[in-house]
């Protein structure tokens, strides 16, 4: 008899906290969900599962991240002080909350060094993998290459079985057939190559998140060399989103995320 089971992901909230949110530059309030992997026969779920992770997202921004099980010590909604809740439910102590915000007045003041620019340029990327993987996950390039690899799939069944009953048919052309099959299953495989090597999820980054770390850079006003070592330091530190993010990318975004907020200013100017 087949059995069916297997794990799947639950998500359940559990609160918010607060912690330092490198998207929008401040400490802001986040929405919690725990992230337990439980298993399930015929998709009924047995016990309660692991605790994989706590998820968290930004309530302002929508910008998620992810964190260790008794990093965060989610408090039910409902607080009004960001930085009280930080301190109290997120991986940051005090100390540490009011020297990034002390940080954060000298980006405003433009007084950081250029290992500090190059650090802060850093942080939102690092922060991002989640995100990118969450977002991805649920985006057109996943569905996308799904459809071709079930393509695939069915391809490499259905040509054998389609092979023999035209072997079988005396009236076919001969040769035709096989030629043909091993040409669109060759053709099959070369396109799911293609799919998998250039717009996979293995070398994606969501649009969205390019969007994210322009709001969070633009503040930064870095220029292409700074975005290209600070990409080059997490590379190093074997941050996979990192290696997908295309530094000329990044770059532009910011220069359209600084038009488009000039043009806002300007028309805000002009009534
Ligand atoms: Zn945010």
């Amino acid at each position: 008899m087949l059995i069916l089971r297997g794990t799947k992901i639950k998500k359940r909230g559990t609160g918010e906290v607060g912690c330092f949110c490198p998207i929008c530059r401040a400490v802001t309030l986040y929405r919690a969900n725990q992230v337990r992997e439980v298993k399930h026969i015929y998709y009924v779920s047995i016990g309660r599962g692991e605790h994989l992770l706590d998820e968290i997202t930004c309530s302002r921004c929508g910008h998620m991240r992810a964190f260790q099980p008794g990093q965060m010590v989610p408090s039910p909604p409902g607080s009004v002080d960001p930085f009280e809740l930080a301190s109290r439910t997120g991986p940051m102590s005090a100390n540490a909350l009011t020297q990034r915000v002390e940080l954060e007045s000298r980006v405003a003041r433009k007084k950081l060094t250029g290992s500090e620019r190059i650090d802060a340029i850093l942080e939102p990327i690092a922060a991002s993998a989640y995100a990118n993987d969450q977002l991805l996950r649920t985006g057109r390039r996943t569905k996308v290459s799904s459809v071709f690899q079930l393509l695939l799939i069915v391809g490499i069944f259905a040509s054998p079985i389609m092979w023999i009953f035209h072997v079988n048919d005396r009236s076919a052309t001969p040769h035709f057939p096989l030629a043909a099959v091993i040409g669109s299953l060759v053709t099959a495989i070369l396109l799911c190559i293609v799919i998998q090597r250039y717009i996979g999820d293995r070398h994606a980054v969501a649009p969205k998140i390019v969007w994210l770390l322009a709001i969070a850079l633009q503040p930064l006003n870095p220029n292409l060399e700074e975005i290209e070592q600070a990409i080059q330091v997490a590379r190093s530190q074997n941050l996979d989103l990192a290696m997908r993010l295309n530094p000329v990318a990044v770059f532009s975004a910011i220069q359209n995320e600084q038009r488009r907020e000039w043009n806002a200013t300007d028309r805000a100017a002009k009534h």
